[in-house]
């Protein structure tokens, strides 16, 4: 194993000795973390729609479910204001559902970007159980707090500070 710095932070990072040696073409950007990953695939802008990765997909999908999770939410409360009870039922329903699937194209995204450490399993598996209770105690306040947990802790990367792009014919500074 050699150590090569993460391309979005520059925390050192292992990397397979037949990856670091295969030279700059061979080259595959290196991550230190599903959180940097996210961040810096998310970043880099696609000049073309073949250049959009699954990840970029997958958190274009997440925003828009995540967004509707709040509306069907809001909805609900709305709804059982006015009396109406089985509608604003099935909005709460809809809500928690939205959530799950948000979640579950998130992390699918995710785990197929970088692998998972063990840092990422204990997070999305308390959103799996945070969905889990959400759904069987029918409480789309829980699911709202499951599926936000899971996207504070994706944005992590983005609250990282970003390595100084390497100077070609300069050797980059040691230490820091
Ligand atoms: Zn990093």
């Amino acid at each position: 194993m050699a150590k090569q710095p993460c391309d979005h932070c520059g925390l050192p990072t292992f990397v397979p000795d037949a990856e670091a040696n295969a030279g700059p073409a061979g080259r595959r950007p290196v991550f230190c973390c599903t959180g940097c990953a996210f961040a810096h695939r998310l970043s880099a802008a696609p000049q073309t729609a073949g250049d959009i990765t699954p990840l970029q997909t997958a958190a274009w999908l997440t925003g828009f479910g995540v967004f509707n999770q709040g509306v069907f939410w809001v909805l609900q409360h709305l709804l059982r204001g006015e009396g109406r009870a089985a509608l604003s039922q099935a909005s709460g329903y809809v809500s928690i559902g939205l959530g799950a699937v948000a979640a579950a194209v998130l992390i699918a995204g995710l785990a197929t970007s970088r692998r998972p450490a063990a840092g990422d399993w204990v997070v999305w598996s308390l959103t799996g159980v945070g969905l889990g209770l959400a759904l069987f105690t029918y409480s789309p306040g829980c699911a709202a707090a499951a599926t936000l947990g899971l996207i504070l802790w994706t944005l992590r990367g983005f609250f990282r500070r970003r390595r100084a792009p390497a100077t070609p014919g300069k050797k980059p500074v040691e230490g820091g």
